[in-house]
């Protein structure tokens, strides 16, 4: 059985990815309207209500800013650990209890074939989490929203066919724009976002541990564009010899729709879209 997904918003304004294999339909965040997930949700063929549940990495607004009405709507099951639950209450509005689900970190746990398994990022959030999900064979893990490279994240992901992979700020671009001072210093800490260097050294580690799909996401629109990330990558693999679009493939995850529908089996990614 293959293994699907696609990142339908990805971003500092908001983020969602999809992600099924089987009649099982998950999605990864839900920080932009409800309405704007349909919409991409059908671009990619995916009903609503064929929707299983949405997993929460942590608590920011760009993560969670829909999930309230989508739950309510779809009486759809919200998946987050007890400290994030504890974090985005009041932010997201009432959830049925039988839509509440509390996993427990570094536990695997199921939703039909998926196999999944929520990892601890360093990100200054309550309990932030990345994703990884394994089916016959492939795994795919999602990685944003993390301030540094670290092999307690890492290890997690290595072994991921794909993985969609922070590539949040260019340094001089967010040094020299226009935030205020201490938010300047809040994203580029140790618990806020990947720098475009950082997301070159984690994706020559990941592509060293099998990746064969890196998908850079979560850009600042103030402080990145897409071929500085691209470029700055692109250039940490080749010196460690990697050769993008040969050896693996490279792109960047689009900020307001689709970026592609991928198809995952053992260790290869196909672009089906
Ligand atoms: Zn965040
Ligand atoms: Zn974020």
């Amino acid at each position: 059985m293959e293994l699907i997904f696609a990142p339908l918003f990805s971003g500092s304004s908001g983020n969602c990815v999809y992600v099924g294999c089987g009649d099982t339909h998950l999605l990864v965040d839900a920080g932009v309207s409800c309405a704007r997930i349909i919409a991409e949700l059908g671009r990619v063929g995916v009903r609503p209500g064929s929707l299983n549940g949405v997993l929460v990495t942590h608590e920011h607004a760009d993560h969670i800013k829909g999930i309230g009405i989508l739950s309510r709507r779809l009486d759809l099951p919200v998946y987050a650990t007890e400290e994030t639950w504890a974090a985005m209450e009041g932010k997201v509005g009432g959830i049925s209890l039988k839509n509440r689900r509390v996993f427990d970190k570094n536990a695997d746990f199921y939703v039909g074939p998926l196999e999944i398994r929520a990892f601890s990022v360093p990100h200054d959030a309550a309990d932030p989490v990345g994703y990884s999900f394994s089916a016959g064979g492939a795994r795919f893990s999602v990685a944003t929203d993390i301030g540094c490279v670290r092999e307690s994240w890492l290890k997690e992901v290595a072994g991921s066919g794909a993985v969609l992979l922070e590539s949040n700020y260019e340094l001089g671009m967010l040094l020299s724009g226009s935030y205020p001072y201490a938010l300047k210093q809040r994203i580029a800490s140790r618990k806020g976002h990947l720098a475009n260097t950082d997301a070159g050294e984690a994706a020559v580690e990941l592509v060293n541990r099998g990746a064969r799909r890196i998908i850079l996401g979560h850009l600042s629109k103030e402080n990145n564009l897409p071929e500085l990330a691209l470029g700055c990558c692109e250039a940490a693999l080749r010196e460690a010899g990697v050769r993008p679009g040969a050896d693996m493939a490279l792109n960047v995850a689009r900020r307001d729709g689709v970026t592609g529908l991928y198809a995952l089996r053992r260790e290869e990614t196909e672009a089906l879209l």
